[in-house]
């Protein structure tokens, strides 16, 4: 037993106080302690859009890099956070998500997707789909187990398969006179008995490529023979164009029992920061993501839900609006950047534009995609992404680069202006 008296001793000074203030005064020359970052991190740095769009900043450049609207969402949906923010719900939310965002999600994917699900049992609130994908993962795999993920990849998926300690295994998809696709004997080859889940995404950032009903059920039948996962990030899937729809994965047939699907509000209505996302899937996998979720973040803003409840259940012409407006600005930024010596592969879906960057950087006496989105901002005023962050080969990345066309007309025009001016003889 402790002797209370022993506790009561007056302690010395330098025992009690943080050692910095004990210290003698440091001299100004100190080095910095290097960064500490566990391993499994170390191979991914800082992701490419927070480079860039500090880059951006820096430079006082227009942002077609990272993906973001410069407008803002539907007022309603604003409108009925702020409510709920004033009307007390600002405790805890549950861990799966409010009933009433479950219920609009739902009813949304039933309407959009033909995908009805149990908003008891099967869906998830996130925050955002990045969450869900990193619940999905670490919830649902095993370390050892392989993971196949299509290059080029939104960044988080390399770094999720990472965390679950999993085995990636790539497939490339490579420009053909289609738009891009991938090679069907490649993706079979690449599936073996230690296969447990495939990540696709579509509408496909950064490609645009839409998988049609081909692509869908080759993988589909794929993951029947191998007994494998899909899960699908289908964040972008309301924003298609020339008369190209969006197909979930799950809509397959056999696979409602074993596909994730993932999205979110904020490609849809604008509002990416509120970073409200979901996972659908059948309950015995719907235990593994809550598993996972329930210690990354618990709950999702409860204001937020309600907004997201809103948008989902009422802002829906919203959305054709939207996608009005995206053909647009797609048009004139993919004409321009034709204009300006780019080999443009207009898009079936998403919002960003991946373009064959060589004939310009030839004539700028620059190689890579890297050389080009560092010139850029400097330069021309305009920041790009640099696609090789997305590949697990960067060379296969190389020779493209990604402008964002989800921004007003007014800022598509002045970082075409700006190109123009850098670019043109
Ligand atoms: N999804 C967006 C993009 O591809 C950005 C996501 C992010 O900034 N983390 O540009």
């Amino acid at each position: 037993m402790v002797d209370p008296v022993q506790i009561r001793q007056p302690q010395p000074l330098a025992f009690i106080l943080p050692p910095l203030l004990t210290k003698p005064s440091v001299p100004s020359i100190m080095i910095p302690p290097q960064p500490h970052i566990a391993q499994r991190f170390v191979p991914f740095g800082t992701t490419i859009f927070t480079t860039m769009t500090g880059l951006a900043n820096t430079h006082k450049a227009v942002n077609l890099a990272q993906g973001f609207p410069d407008f803002d969402g539907p007022e309603l949906g604003k409108h009925a956070a702020q409510r709920a923010i004033e009307s007390n719900h600002n405790q805890y939310a549950p861990l799966a998500g409010l009933p009433v965002l479950r219920e609009s999600i739902a009813q949304w994917s039933a309407d959009f997707n033909s995908l009805p699900c149990d908003p008891a049992t099967e869906i998830t609130v996130t925050t955002g789909c990045t969450e869900a994908i990193a619940a999905t993962f670490l919830g649902l795999v095993n370390p050892g187990d392989e993971v196949i993920l299509f290059e080029p990849f939104y960044d988080s998926y390399r770094a999720c398969v990472a965390m679950a300690g999993a085995t990636p295994r790539f497939v490339t998809i490579k420009p053909s006179t289609n738009g891009f696709t991938f090679d069907p004997d490649e993706l079979t080859k690449t599936f073996n008995g230690q296969t447990r889940a495939i990540l696709i995404n579509t509408p496909h950032n950064p490609t645009g490529m839409v998988m049609d009903d081909a692509q869908l059920t080759l993988i589909a039948d794929l993951c029947k023979k191998h007994d494998v996962i899909a899960f699908s990030d289908e964040v972008y899937e309301r924003l298609t164009f020339d008369g190209i729809t969006h197909r979930s994965i799950a809509t397959i047939d056999g696979m409602n029992q074993r596909t994730v699907v993932m999205s979110s509000l904020g490609k849809t209505f604008s509002l990416t920061g509120w970073k409200v996302g979901w996972a659908i899937a059948p309950a015995h996998l719907t235990a593994g993501i809550r598993a996972a979720h329930q210690f990354l973040t618990f709950s999702v803003p409860g204001p937020l839900q309600i907004g997201a409840a809103a948008m989902l259940d009422e802002a829906r012409d919203e959305v054709d609006t939207l996608v009005d407006h995206y053909i647009q600005t797609r048009r004139v930024l993919g004409e321009a950047l034709d204009a300006l010596g780019f080999e443009v592969y207009m898009p079936q879906g998403a919002y960003f534009i991946m373009a064959d960057h060589r004939r310009v950087t030839e004539r700028l006496g620059l190689t890579t995609d890297i050389d080009l989105c560092t010139w850029l901002p400097e330069h021309a005023g305009v920041a790009a992404i640099p696609p090789s962050a997305f590949y697990e080969h960067p060379e296969h990345g190389a020779g493209f680069v990604r402008f964002a066309f989800c921004k007003r007309m007014e800022t598509i025009d002045l970082a075409i202006d700006r190109l123009r001016s850098a670019l043109l003889p």
